[in-house]
């Protein structure tokens, strides 16, 4: 039987964010139960260690509050391990990454005006074919609204879109940081208690085509800051987006920096379980899909 590596994202209720896609905290403790019967939950510097069960390492990606108040309560309780990753853009530079944004405007402002914000500025012809990679989006305009802010429009359009509802519901970003990402001191907390912190990256960025300076202005930046958190240099990652529709690219010409610069390996978002031989790229089955298919 396979290794597997489980990929997780908010661990939270929904309490109005309606932009987001939780796992409530019942059934993220239900889950790790289900696995504990099948694997031996393990932290990253174990995974090379034989075993006569099958391991499984749980990653959380993009360092949210609720990863801290959630997930890593019910994972101390249980005394299980796990894999968190970090941005720094937040911390250093106060900037809260596109994803953030779409997530936070699109839970609380109605689709209809944020549509009609983009149609006055920009050509959406052909968005009803285009949207349909947002498929299982019920309603229409949210459809329309993901597609354009996340595919269509370049960031600084996006931001321009964005950036003014985000700051009429968050008036006080820097409170918003605080309240939404981890801080430093819970960084450390979960440091103490055995949890493995990686680099996610600085600003949230796909992958966009030269390896040297993805390397220097989105992975740099955020092992930096973990190495002034923690005081140790940080060997894991786990890229934006999987990297992007460039993740493929990405693999083939980041990999021999990454491997230069010390890091011991790096998670994907191809949905495949672990083998035994492992390579550098871990692949991660999405907690939904795991349980979806079960
Ligand atoms: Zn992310």
């Amino acid at each position: 039987m396979n290794n597997l590596a489980v990929m997780y994202h908010y661990v939270r209720k929904q309490e109005g964010w309606r932009g987001i896609f939780p796992l409530s905290p019942q059934d993220f403790s239900y889950q790790i139960d289900e696995l504990s019967k099948t694997y031996d939950i393990i932290s990253l510097d174990q995974m090379d260690t034989p075993r006569s069960k099958p391991w499984c390492v749980l990653t959380f990606d993009d360092g949210t509050k609720d990863q801290y108040t959630n997930a890593f309560e019910i994972l101390k309780r249980k005394g299980v391990p796990a894999y968190f990753t970090v941005m720094s853009g937040p911390a250093v530079s106060g900037v809260v990454p596109m994803v953030h944004l779409v997530h936070s405007v699109l839970s609380f402002v109605p689709d209809e005006e944020i549509w009609e914000q983009i149609c006055l500025k920009h050509d959406t012809t052909g968005i009803e074919e285009a949207s349909i990679i947002y498929a299982y989006e019920p309603k229409r305009l949210r459809r329309y609204n993901k597609y354009m802010l996340n595919v269509k429009l370049t960031t600084e359009e996006a931001t321009e879109i964005l950036g003014s509802l985000f700051e009429s519901l968050f008036p006080n970003k820097h409170q918003f940081i605080h309240d939404f990402y981890l801080t430093e001191q819970e960084i450390k907390h979960m440091y103490r208690e055995g949890m493995t912190i990686g680099i996610h990256g600085h600003d949230h960025l796909s992958y966009f085509g030269d390896a040297q300076q993805f390397y220097d202005r989105e992975i740099q930046p955020c092992r930096e800051y973990l190495n002034k958190v923690l005081g140790f240099r940080s060997d894991w990652y786990t890229p934006a987006f999987g990297g992007g529709v460039q993740h493929k690219e990405m693999k083939e010409q980041l990999t021999p920096i990454l491997i230069a610069n010390g890091f011991k390996g790096a998670f994907s978002t191809v949905p495949k379980e672990v083998p035994h031989d492992r390579g550098f790229w871990i692949d991660r089955i999405d907690c939904a899909k795991l349980f979806h298919a079960r």
